[in-house]
């Protein structure tokens, strides 16, 4: 089968892009242009026949997919900007998430009658309410929504922007499910919370990490004298992300499913690294050991991707020892 990943150049995709190819599947992945096309199809070189790449320089254009979706037996839609450096909230975040959206369904219900299956990579931020803190006790799952507007993410100067466009796109997909009943896919969600994990080898380097990554290898590269807060103290394994976007879309159910590997916080991670990698000892900031705030906050219930994925998420210290020396690999090359 022949399957189209959008943001397979990424974090996340690149691992997706891996699961698909060595699980028997043919890929199209799409970028924004020819430098990304090639950098992929160079890390995935050993599936070469198996992987084409397409560019799509702009997402946001109406019939932007209409090539890319030819032909294609299932799509991951993934391709989403993920940052909190944004100047204009609307046409930076809200624009490409809701859009891109919107224009694959759009081009995948007129063009590709063979395509049964559509994941679309949301996010636990499309149903956590940041506005509301750690709320302590609280168990989030796939039944709550963030309850930000259009309006306030476009207005928001708080950091909540990027939840909203999130939220934004995820409530798209399904609308547009609803609405258009001839429909010939079903749609499932991934929503993950913090994605982190060793970069797939090859796909990158470490001065264009994305947000996720470099939030971690900057308590590695001497940028950080203090611990920093925890934003989200919840974390899944990019691995394990990888892998429940091929189980949902080899399963049938339109259901949205929430990913997390567990509770963490930045200064537990510190103290991994110092304790398990020698030469990180002197690297990273000290912090107050021994003061984690783990059970001050939410709880994200991954029972769902357990039970109907049957995923086994891994732990935090494979999660990120191995991404701490895949860092550490990433700068040999440099
Ligand atoms: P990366 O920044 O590593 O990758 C983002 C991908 O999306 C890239 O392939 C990039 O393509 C593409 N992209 C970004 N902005 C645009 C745009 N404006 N138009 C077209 N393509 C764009 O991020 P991640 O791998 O971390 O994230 C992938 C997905 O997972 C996103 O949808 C993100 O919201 C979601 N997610 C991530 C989490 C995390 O902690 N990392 C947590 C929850 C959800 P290009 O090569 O062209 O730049």
């Amino acid at each position: 089968a022949l399957v189209l990943v959008t943001g397979g150049t990424g974090f996340i995709g690149n691992h997706a892009v891996s699961e698909f190819l060595s699980h028997g599947y043919r890929v199209r992945a799409t970028a924004r242009n020819q430098e990304s096309c090639d950098r992929l199809l160079s890390t995935h070189r050993q599936y070469r026949d198996y992987l084409e790449t397409q560019i799509v320089a702009d997402i946001t254009r109406p019939g932007a997919f209409d090539e890319a979706v030819k032909d294609v037996d299932g799509i991951i839609h993934m391709a989403s900007p993920f940052t909190y450096k944004i100047t204009d909230n609307e046409r930076n975040l809200i624009m490409p998430a809701i859009n891109g959206t919107t224009r694959i369904l759009e081009s995948a219900h007129s063009l590709a009658p063979k395509v049964k299956r559509v994941v679309v990579t949301s996010s636990f931020a499309a149903i956590a309410d940041f506005s509301k803190g750690l709320r302590p006790g609280h168990v989030y799952d796939e039944s709550q929504w963030n309850p930000i507007t259009y309006q306030e993410t476009k207005d928001d100067k708080k950091g909540l922007a990027y939840g909203g466009s999130k939220k934004l796109a995820e409530e798209a997909a399904w609308h547009f499910a609803a609405v258009n009943p001839s429909i010939k896919f079903s749609l499932s969600t991934i929503n993950p919370v913090m994605v982190y994990g060793p970069p797939f080898p090859g796909s990158g380097d470490l001065r264009h990490l994305g947000q996720s990554t470099s939030e971690i290898y900057a308590l590695m590269n001497g940028s950080m004298t203090k611990v920093p807060p925890t934003m989200v103290p919840v974390f899944v394994d990019v691995r394990d992300v990888a892998e429940a976007h091929r189980l949902a879309f080899e399963a049938e159910q339109p259901l949205r499913f929430l990913l997390s590997g567990g509770d963490f916080d930045m200064q537990q991670v510190c103290d991994l690294f110092r304790a398990h990698i020698s030469t990180l000892e002197n690297r990273v900031p000290v912090g107050s050991r021994g003061k984690p705030t783990i059970g001050e906050h939410y709880i994200a219930d991954n029972s769902r991707a357990r039970n109907v994925l049957g995923i086994k998420f891994r732990s935090f210290s494979e999660t990120f020892l191995d991404m701490a020396h895949a860092f550490l690999e990433m700068e040999k090359s440099r």
